[in-house]
């Protein structure tokens, strides 16, 4: 197996480091980062910008069937675009991070985006990180991973990096929305949030983004071998 043709799924729950460890693993192995939750989050802030009912599943199917959504790879990550217009920033607004598990729980709006993410690994070696990369996306993966942070401390460093750029942010507001959106992603009926049989579980509660990278990456040198 090379390098080029690797994928690599990373799931877990919401601000569990996914898409930091995946971008620096990306970067390190020349593969295509695919951040799954952008494109949820980019059709729930098309929908609440255009006034669109994010219960109405007919609705929202019909608004991403008319909707491209794309990314452009910078430097220290991704930029995203819908309809080529960039809205990098604006699908972390609060709005979006707390609706965007209602429009992520429609069976065929997920059914229409699991498509597009599979097409984007279909030719390409990925690190696509998501809820359900493991198990519905990309079952036959090179290797799954399954990270996992305790509530506290998944607050705590959204907080901070809130902090850092000059956002708001309250502490005990941000564990209530984190649980929330644990309960919403993991108990809706379509692709819950769920580690795949064979993906390896990762704790990152006592451990930095370098330990968590040269953990993956170990593990991927052990399937190259
Ligand atoms: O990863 P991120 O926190 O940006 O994801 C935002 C939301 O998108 C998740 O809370 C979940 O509701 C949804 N999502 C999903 N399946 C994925 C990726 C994200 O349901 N593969």
């Amino acid at each position: 197996m090379s390098n080029e043709s690797l994928t690599i799924a990373i799931d877990g729950p919401a601000s569990s480091g996914k898409s930091t460890v995946a971008k620096r693993i990306a970067a390190d192995l020349n593969l295509i980062y695919v951040d799954t939750g952008a494109m949820y989050r980019a059709l729930t802030y098309k929908a609440l910008k255009d006034h669109v009912n994010i219960k109405d599943e007919k609705a929202l199917l019909e608004l991403l069937e008319n909707t491209i959504i794309s990314f452009e790879k910078t430097e220290d990550g991704q930029r995203v675009f819908i309809d080529g217009k960039e809205v990098t920033e604006d699908i972390r607004q609060n709005n979006v991070t707390n609706t965007v598990s209602i429009v992520a729980a429609h069976a065929r709006v997920r059914s229409e985006l699991v498509k597009r993410q599979q097409k984007m690994a279909q030719n390409n070696g990925v690190v696509m990180d998501g809820r359900d990369i493991g198990t519905v996306v990309l079952p036959d993966s090179d290797l799954k991973i399954f990270l996992v942070a305790s509530v506290k401390e998944r607050a705590e460093r959204r907080h901070k990096e809130n902090k850092s750029k000059g956002i708001f942010s309250d502490l005990e507001q941000l564990k209530k929305d984190i649980a929330e959106r644990d309960y919403k992603d993991s108990t809706r009926d379509t692709s819950p949030l769920k580690q795949a049989d064979d993906a390896v579980r990762i704790d990152t509660t006592k451990l930095s983004i370098d330990e968590v990278v040269k953990t993956i990456e170990n593990l991927i040198s052990t399937k190259l071998k």
